[in-house]
């Protein structure tokens, strides 16, 4: 898809505070650092409209991105932070239960990952959870440009083999860097559309 227009619409943490349209939306998870901005970023052809490696645990919001007025990404705090505290985790939990459970509108969730190295078990609780409550994922390992293109193979098969993918699901090659992958994904974004 050639993106021609994207903004942040709104930052919301509860319900009442989502957009009030009927447009579909993809949800973006992923472990704090993992290369979830800088994807939303190539995937929008924008600079810095996510912000890059912003402070991990910060800022905990639900990002809302109109992107040519036809559909939106659901940026979701980063996992993983081993800083964050007890209640602050508690927040996020419920934040995103919230969320993944009531919104009528979404499609698909977006989980990013390292192609680098097996999923952590935040990753896979955190696929557990999506699969829980029969979420369509479309799996991102990213930063495919950190590895050679000869073993790219073998990280996807661990990559699948450690998240237990469900054969429903797909799972991309991405990097932020070269564009590997951008194609693709819209390509199955769209198909949920
Ligand atoms: P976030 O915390 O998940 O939003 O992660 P960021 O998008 O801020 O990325 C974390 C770091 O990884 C930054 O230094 C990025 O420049 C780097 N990074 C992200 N994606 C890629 C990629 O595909 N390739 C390479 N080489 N670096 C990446």
């Amino acid at each position: 898809m050639k993106v021609v227009s994207s903004d942040i619409v709104i930052s919301a943490v509860k319900p009442d505070q989502y957009p009030e349209t009927e447009l579909p939306e993809f949800a973006l998870a992923g472990r704090s650092n993992v290369g979830k901005s800088s994807f939303i970023n190539k995937m929008l052809n924008r600079k810095g409209l996510a912000r890059i490696s912003s402070k991990p645990g910060k800022t905990q919001t639900l990002n809302f991105y109109l992107i040519n007025e036809i559909l939106h990404f659901v940026d979701v705090p980063g996992y993983g932070y081993a800083k964050v505290s007890k209640t602050e985790r508690a927040a996020w939990g419920k934040m995103i239960e919230t969320y993944f459970t009531s919104r009528e509108q979404l499609r698909a969730a977006v989980l990013i990952v390292d192609l680098r190295h097996p999923p952590t078990t935040d990753d896979v609780m955190m696929y557990d959870f999506l699969k829980h409550y029969e979420i369509p994922c479309v799996i991102i390992a990213t930063k495919a440009d950190k590895i050679p293109k000869g073993k790219w193979q073998k990280h996807l098969k661990v990559t699948r083999e450690t998240l237990d993918l469900d054969k429903n699901d797909h799972l991309v090659m991405f990097s932020s860097e070269t564009g590997e992958g951008k194609d693709q994904a819209w390509k199955i974004l769209q198909s949920f559309m």
